[in-house]
């Protein structure tokens, strides 16, 4: 095992393999030499070859294994909601063997689209299987996406998903802050209070936000230790501006191992507002990938969007233009109110023949488009993660 180098195998337990080991490397109970060799080889295969845009992992449903290297087909793919769960056990492992807020990152994505989408809104059903593409009379009717709901299920024979997701839910309040050799981090942001007792003190943070939907997160800080504390705020990739400020002014603060840090002495009620711009930005997939090529993923802040055929009229013929603008909408689904976007794409308008030598006419649509993690909860209906892409409207006049 100390000479793997990729992500093979059955995907779920994979992870869970690799997660101890990198706790034994931790614990000094495996060579770090040879052992984290593995695990940062291992680690790195699968996140930049083999990990879907939602953080899903496991390309096949046969085995329930990873594949090979830019294989990610969207609908047949198996992304088991324990595969997510197990690559945020992971990641919360890595974190702490390298300290580099990457692997809180990857934790963060995984959560809010890999394991979420394995949930329903209302909390009483979940998915096995989590499909990147959803075509209701076609998916349900392939042989190779027999394991692909289209709803939700209250249960299942093999009830692994359900209690892994709420396991890693109640595992929150611990992953969200750690305090490692006298730095608090703060890895995921939530509603949250976290207490850290200390020979010479206490020092306790109120976290308050409406993160993912927002990037705004206050911190209200309570202590009584008279030496400085370092205070490490994670300042994830996809974030191109943010700003901190405590009780507030502007801090100058240095950005090292993604992390804002702010070293003081605090006082008791001291508050700090981190502001982490979120704007959509479209994701493009690598000429690698066979299926993804030439297509474009809509995100904001950590969530991944997709586009839903009870917001879209024949989704199959719509494509994302680039040079949109964006007006943010809300959708109410199974009794939540959950936000939803809008803007300009394209849809063809000339589909008849299934080939022709004419090239395609399009016009300009309204596209909508919901977070990932709220699809599937209005009813059975097509679904596409990533749609193909123009960076130009086509000339109406
Ligand atoms: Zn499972």
């Amino acid at each position: 095992m100390a000479d793997q180098r990729e992500a093979d195998g059955h995907a779920v337990k994979l992870c869970y393999l690799y997660t101890a080991v990198t706790e034994l490397i931790l614990a000094g109970e495996l060579p770090k030499d040879t052992y984290g060799a593995a695990v940062d080889a291992v680690w790195e295969n699968m996140v930049q070859k083999r990990m879907y845009v939602t953080g899903g992992i496991g390309s096949q449903a046969y085995a329930e294994r990873f594949t090979k290297d830019y294989d990610l087909p969207s609908e047949r793919g198996y992304l088991e909601t324990c595969a997510s769960v197990a690559v945020c056990m992971w990641a919360e492992k890595m974190l702490d063997y390298h300290q580099d807020a990457g692997y809180a990152d990857v934790y963060e994505w995984e959560l809010y689209n890999g394991v979420l989408a394995g949930w329903s809104l209302d909390g009483n059903t979940y998915h096995y299987a989590n499909t990147l593409r959803y075509r209701k009379k076609i998916t349900g009717y392939r042989q190779d996406c027999a394991h692909v709901e289209g709803q939700r299920q209250p249960w299942f024979a093999c009830a692994c998903c359900p209690s892994n997701l709420l396991r890693l839910i109640g595992n929150l309040a611990r992953d969200c802050i750690r305090i490692r050799d006298g730095v608090v981090y703060v890895d995921l942001y939530m509603g949250a209070q976290v207490s850290a007792k200390a020979p010479d003190g206490r020092f306790d943070i109120r976290m308050e936000t409406r993160y993912p939907y927002e990037g705004e997160v206050g911190f209200t800080v309570g202590t009584n230790r008279a030496e400085e504390v370092e205070l490490a705020l994670r300042i994830p990739a996809w974030c191109r501006h943010y700003a901190v400020r405590v009780n507030g002014e502007s801090i100058p603060n240095q950005v090292r191992k993604g992390y804002a840090r702010i070293r003081r002495r605090w006082k008791d009620g001291d508050f700090v507002h981190l502001s982490l711009v979120q704007e959509y930005r479209f994701l493009f997939a690598d000429g690698h990938l066979w299926e993804q090529s030439g297509k474009a993923v809509l995100t904001k802040g950590p969530l991944v969007y997709c586009a839903e055929g009870t917001d879209n009229e024949e989704l199959a013929l719509l494509s994302y233009w680039t040079g949109t603008a964006f007006t943010e909408s809300e959708k109410e689904m199974a009794g939540k109110t959950i936000p939803a976007v809008r803007c300009m794409g394209l849809r063809q308008t000339d589909s008849a023949e299934l080939y022709r030598f004419a090239e395609p006419k399009t016009e300009p649509v309204e596209l909508t488009a919901i977070p990932y993690f709220a699809w599937g909860n209005r009813g059975e209906t097509d679904m596409e993660v990533w749609l193909p892409y123009r960076n130009t409207l086509p000339d109406m006049s």
